[in-house]
């Protein structure tokens, strides 16, 4: 496995491999890793010739800086996880790299943004849009995959990916859970012992709110989310920043027949916000499942 920190070395490397006719297949992360980062890792090395991951922890995307400040990171670690892998290239610059003068370029989004982490986290998507696009054209891969954990994510990056006409198709990978459904995510670690129990409450209510879209056929998106709400206030000690019922992608409130949607729960905790989501059809079945829980 190669580390490259410059621009410039990874962008040769991806080129070459491209006039070669070798395909790429890419994962950005933001490291302290875990088997749902290794998922999105497994399945680009099934599907492609190199496989190209990034960690870098993207300070524009952080609108708290005690959040950036305390993100936990661990370099050996994951490369050494990676490396078990097989993966061809880790690529890790630093923050001068990426973004070596005062900024004059911003990107913006005109829908999908205004609801869920987007309302909560202002200015979140715009940095995911920025270093993603600067990735992109760094990196040049085939496909790339990202978790439906951070389903609006997928849905934003999946606009830039179709409107900007960039030559990458976009795999969404389902969410790896922990044995009792919490789902894996870096900050689980700042979690206290009775935090860590607690939250599994939030995907027993993202289920219990699949459960009342199986069972009444006649469903409404305010009774979905009543519903949700009345089981995470009996059960949660943290504090809920939102539960929400929208159509997906789009993320709208307007949910017509033959609609996917989205059941979107986001949890804080003393030094953790943690966010969960299902995305279901009109039936209720589950779009994105994985074998593993
Ligand atoms: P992050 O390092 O948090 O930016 O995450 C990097 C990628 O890993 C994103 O595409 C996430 O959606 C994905 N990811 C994070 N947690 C999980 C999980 N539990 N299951 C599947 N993918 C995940």
């Amino acid at each position: 496995m190669i580390h490259i920190e410059t621009i410039k070395e990874m962008r040769d490397k991806s080129q070459a491999a491209r006039q070669n006719g070798q395909s790429i297949g890419f994962v950005a992360t933001m490291g302290f890793l875990h088997e749902g980062h290794l998922q999105l890792v497994k399945n680009a090395r099934k599907e492609n010739d190199l496989v190209v991951v990034s960690i870098f922890v993207n300070p524009l995307q952080f609108n708290q800086s005690s959040d950036l400040a305390t993100y936990p990171r661990d370099l050996a670690r994951d490369t050494a996880l990676l490396e078990a892998e097989g993966v061809d290239i880790v690529f890790h610059p630093s923050v001068e790299e990426m973004y070596p003068k005062q900024s004059v370029v911003q990107m913006s989004l005109l829908s999908r943004q205004d609801v869920l982490c987007g309302a909560s986290r202002p200015g979140h998507f715009e940095g995911v849009l920025k270093v993603l696009s600067k990735l992109f054209l760094i990196i040049q891969p085939t496909k790339t995959y990202f978790g439906i954990k951070d389903a609006q994510q997928v849905a934003v990056v999946e606009a830039l990916i179709e409107e900007l006409n960039f030559d990458i198709t976009l795999v969404p990978v389902p969410t790896i859970r922990e044995p009792d459904g919490l789902a894996l995510s870096s900050r689980n670690v700042r979690l206290s012992p009775e935090e860590r129990k607690d939250a599994t409450n939030i995907y027993q209510a993202l289920r219990a709110g699949q459960q009342y879209i199986r069972s009444n056929e006649y469903w409404s998106r305010d009774q979905v989310i009543d519903y949700m709400e009345h089981i995470l206030r009996e059960r949660i000690s943290g504090k809920v920043d939102y539960v929400n019922c929208l159509t997906y992608p789009d993320l709208q409130p307007l949910i017509n027949e033959n609609d996917s949607v989205i059941l979107a729960v986001a949890v804080y905790y003393e030094n953790a916000r943690l966010i969960d989501n299902l995305i279901l059809d009109q039936s209720g079945e589950e779009i994105y499942r994985s074998d593993k829980k």
